[in-house]
C-alpha cells in the first residue's frame, strides 16, 4: 500500500480541517508548477471531480493530492481538494493554479484568466447526492466562504471561464450557468448553483454575526494616489480594498 502523505500542518477554517501540503515544498517528481500570481485575485472557482477508490486509512482529497505529486493528474494543479472529511491545500494562495482550461483552447481572455486570477477548489463527489456528497459540498461552501471573506471577489464555475473564452457575454451568474459544449463543471453542484451560492453566503462572516476588524494602512486626498498605493498593498494582501469617507 502506498504511504499516505503527511501534511505540514492542519488548520481549521469555518469548520473545515485544511491539511496544508504545498507542492512548492513537496515536489520529489519535479512536476511543473504554476507561478506566483501577478494580478488581482478576483474570486473562487468551483469544480467537481469524481470519487476514486481509496484505502481505508485515507481520504479522497489526500488521494488526489498524492496523485498530483505522483504525476498522475496531467497538468491539473489546484489550490484545494475537498472531500466529505476535510480539505487538502496543494498551492499557496499567492500562486496561480491550473484548473480553468479547455483542452487545446487556452486563451488569454478566457481560461488563462481563470487560472491566473481565481483560487481553485475541486469538490470531490460521487453524484448520487448521498451523505458524503452533501458533506463534501458543505465543506466546499464553508471553504469558499472563508476565502471570499479573506480575499474578496466572486464565485465562478468552470463553465464561466469556458464561456468567456468562447466569447459569450453576460453577468457572472449568467456565464456561470450558461451551458458550454465542452464543459459542464461543477457537474454535481452547477444544476443547483443558486442553492450552493446561498449555502456559501450562509457561512460568510457577515451572515454569522461575527465581528469583522479592518486595519487601515493609508489615507489620501486623491483617489489616484489611493489606487496606486492599493496596487502596492495588494501584492502582499490580495484582499485589500479602498473605502472612501466623504
Ligand atoms: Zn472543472
Amino acid at each position: 500500500m502506498a504511504a499516505i502523505l503527511i501534511p505540514d500542518n492542519v488548520i481549521s477554517c469555518n469548520g473545515v480541517s485544511i491539511n496544508c501540503y504545498m507542492l512548492t515544498g513537496h515536489n520529489p517528481n519535479k512536476i511543473s508548477l504554476p507561478s506566483v500570481r501577478k494580478g488581482d485575485c478576483i474570486g473562487v472557482t468551483i469544480h467537481n471531480t469524481n470519487r476514486v477508490n481509496i484505502s481505508a486509512n485515507t481520504t479522497q482529497a489526500e488521494q488526489y493530492t498524492r496523485a498530483t505529486v505522483n504525476r498522475n493528474m496531467g497538468t491539473v494543479r489546484v489550490h484545494f481538494y475537498v472531500d466529505d472529511k476535510c480539505a487538502w491545500q496543494n498551492l499557496p494562495l499567492n500562486c496561480q493554479s491550473w484548473h480553468a482550461g479547455q483542452s487545446g483552447k487556452a486563451d488569454k481572455n478566457g481560461s488563462e484568466k481563470g487560472n491566473e486570477s481565481t483560487i481553485s477548489i475541486e469538490c470531490i463527489m460521487g453524484g448520487s447526492g448521498d451523505e458524503k456528497d452533501i458533506k463534501a459540498r458543505d465543506n466546499a461552501a464553508r471553504l469558499a466562504a472563508h476565502l471570499l471573506d479573506s480575499y474578496g471577489g466572486e464565485l465562478y464555475t468552470h463553465n464561466y471561464w469556458c464561456n468567456v473564452r468562447n466569447g459569450r457575454t453576460g453577468t457572472v451568474d449568467e456565464l456561470n450557468m450558461l451551458d458550454d459544449e465542452y464543459k459542464n463543471c461543477p457537474v454535481f453542484i452547477r444544476p443547483k448553483w443558486a442553492e450552493f451560492k446561498g449555502l456559501v453566503e450562509s457561512y460568510r462572516k457577515s451572515q454569522t454575526g461575527q465581528a469583522r476588524y479592518f486595519v487601515q494602512v493609508g489615507a489620501f486626498a486623491d483617489r489616484e494616489n489611493a489606487e496606486n498605493y492599493l496596487a502596492e498593498v495588494k501584492k502582499d494582501y490580495p484582499g485589500a480594498f479602498i473605502k472612501a469617507f466623504e
